[in-house]
């Protein structure tokens, strides 16, 4: 996008000790501040805009992507210091929480690649990567050489690709998504899909696709998910914007009974997680 700035700087550490929503972690790491998935009306669900994070820099979110260049030399020595404290193979680890680790600026800067280097050479008890971007395909070869220890989750909200262009507009196709996971599965690593935010969806369908592609499934929403019952994705206008769309019965909670039901009959109850005990799960 024109007028994007992307800065490059060095950051004083990598690995950030969690709680709250991904209590299950240990840690979460984010190569990446900003993301550009969020420009021009990309992801206007995403409350991390509204963050202090994304608050202290100027620009609207989306407009500004901050790399930090120093992160694979950081980690590794990071996990050098867990390994001699004997913390290394009970670590857990959550890339990327606020932001997606393979944006496009991922192909040029190649630091989530570097990340992945550097867990290769000290493997952790668990790293799940959390990504809505087919990029993730590019290191294939280093999340198999993870083996177990690595979980991709792939976000894909809905299964109708005009939901899909209505909500997500910058993000990939629904299409393009699931052959990713269909790549992830063949080279043999664990594959999550996150239907997080769940948009309006045909439950049938859906879980049926997500019962081909994934391993397991985690369903979030607006009002499980956003940090604050629903207040965030109000004060983002996501109510005025379903009901503009046409979506209004899929914004209130409880709206993801349906899909979670279809999903545990086709899938079994343990392939199927919710919110955040969903995305703690390690
Ligand atoms: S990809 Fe995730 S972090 Fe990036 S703008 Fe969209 S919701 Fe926000």
């Amino acid at each position: 996008m024109a007028g994007r700035r992307y800065e490059l700087k060095a950051a004083t550490r990598a690995l950030t000790p969690t709680g709250g929503f991904l209590k299950g972690f240990a840690f979460s790491l984010n190569p990446y501040v900003g993301c550009a998935f969020g420009a021009g009306g990309g992801c206007p669900f995403c409350y991390v805009r509204m963050l202090p994070v994304a608050r202290a820099e100027h620009g609207r979110w989306g407009e500004w992507v901050i790399a930090k260049s120093n992160l694979p030399e950081l980690l590794e020595r990071e996990l050098g210091a867990l390994e001699k404290s004997g913390r290394l193979n009970s670590a857990t680890v959550f890339m990327s929480s606020a932001t997606d680790p393979y944006q496009g600026i991922e192909r040029r800067l190649m630091l989530t690649r570097g990340a992945l280097e550097a867990f290769a050479r000290r493997r952790v008890r668990r790293l799940l990567v959390q990504t809505r971007s087919p990029i993730v395909e590019r290191d294939i070869d280093l999340l198999r050489a993870l083996g177990e220890s690595a979980i991709v989750s792939l976000t894909l909200e809905t299964d109708d690709e005009s939901v899909r262009r209505a909500l997500a507009p910058t993000s990939p196709s629904v299409e393009r998504r699931l052959r990713t996971c269909e790549r992830l599965r063949a080279a043999g690593i664990f594959v999550q899909i996150a239907i997080a935010p769940m948009m309006p969806n045909d439950p049938e369908r859906f879980a049926r696709i997500v019962d081909a592609a994934a391993d397991r499934a985690v369903v979030d929403t607006f009002f499980a998910g956003d940090g604050s019952g629903g207040r965030r994705s109000r004060a983002l206008g996501m109510g005025e914007l379903y009901s503009r769309l046409g979506y209004a019965r899929w914004f209130r909670p409880g709206a993801e009974r349906g899909l979670v039901a279809a999903l545990k009959a086709r899938m079994g109850e343990d392939r199927v997680l919710f919110s955040r005990e969903g995305f703690s799960a390690v």
